[in-house]
């Protein structure tokens, strides 16, 4: 990364992307919800975490009713999203420390907590990582985090937004400092559709990207841009 980009670039970024994909608006929802959601699509694609989150709460729409009836049983709903008895004993877990801690089966409490108090809070919670602590607090309750998936990471790599030895887990911090706040949820949302849409990991569409002039590793040759 030369330098820090300016506010006005990511503004400028934010207004090509949401006019390729679309504005976003927030829609919040139960942070119980999404964290199973996020939980889901780890290691898989929405295409088979989001029929996985649709079959377990058909299956259990109270979550106290997936409690009580344990791990195995949340293994089959879950099964399309992969990796579903790991899966299926974290959720249970957090739904019993939830339980035994507040006797409700909701998150919607952290959404009260300052940033950096629900930032640790729901770290502590068994197999819940940056990400998903992320998206969950910039989603559901509009708190200013800036959640960094595999294409997220690759666009802004590219982009030349980080460092060289930057990882996942630093970019969190680095682009949520240098981001605007305001741009988080919806720049976020556009990143992770044009990482899957058109810069992908292997030749990426360059001539098609309404990002070329801004970016690093197209700009200096690094990409191999699939044909015209
Ligand atoms: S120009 Fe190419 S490498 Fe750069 S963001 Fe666009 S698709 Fe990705």
């Amino acid at each position: 990364m030369a330098k820090r980009p300016r506010p006005r670039t990511f503004r400028r970024v934010d207004e090509l992307l949401a006019a390729r994909y679309g504005q976003r608006r927030r829609e919040p929802r139960e942070p119980l919800d999404t964290l199973v959601r996020t939980i889901l699509s780890q290691n898989t694609t929405d295409v088979n975490s989001i029929p996985a989150f649709e079959r377990l709460k058909e299956a259990f729409p109270d979550w106290r009713d997936a409690l009580e009836a344990g791990p195995r049983a949340i293994e089959r709903p879950i099964e399309q999203a992969g990796l579903a008895p790991t899966k299926s004993r974290r959720i249970h877990e957090i739904l019993g420390r939830l339980d035994a801690q507040r006797g409700e089966l909701s998150l919607a409490y952290v959404c009260d907590m300052a940033p950096d108090e629900a930032w640790e809070h729901l770290l502590a919670l068994p197999g819940v990582g940056p990400k998903t602590v992320a998206i969950v607090l910039l989603f559901d309750c509009a708190m200013p985090f800036f959640p960094v998936d595999t294409h997220v990471f690759r666009v802004a790599t590219r982009l030349g937004w980080l460092p060289d030895d930057s990882t996942p887990g630093k970019a969190h911090d680095t682009l949520r400092d240098a981001i605007p706040a305001d741009l988080y949820f919806q720049l976020h949302l556009n990143m992770v559709q044009h990482g899957r849409e058109c810069c992908h990991p292997s030749r990426p569409d360059c001539h098609h990207c309404p990002l070329s002039r801004f970016c690093a590793a197209y700009r200096d040759g690094e990409v191999e841009a699939r044909g015209e």
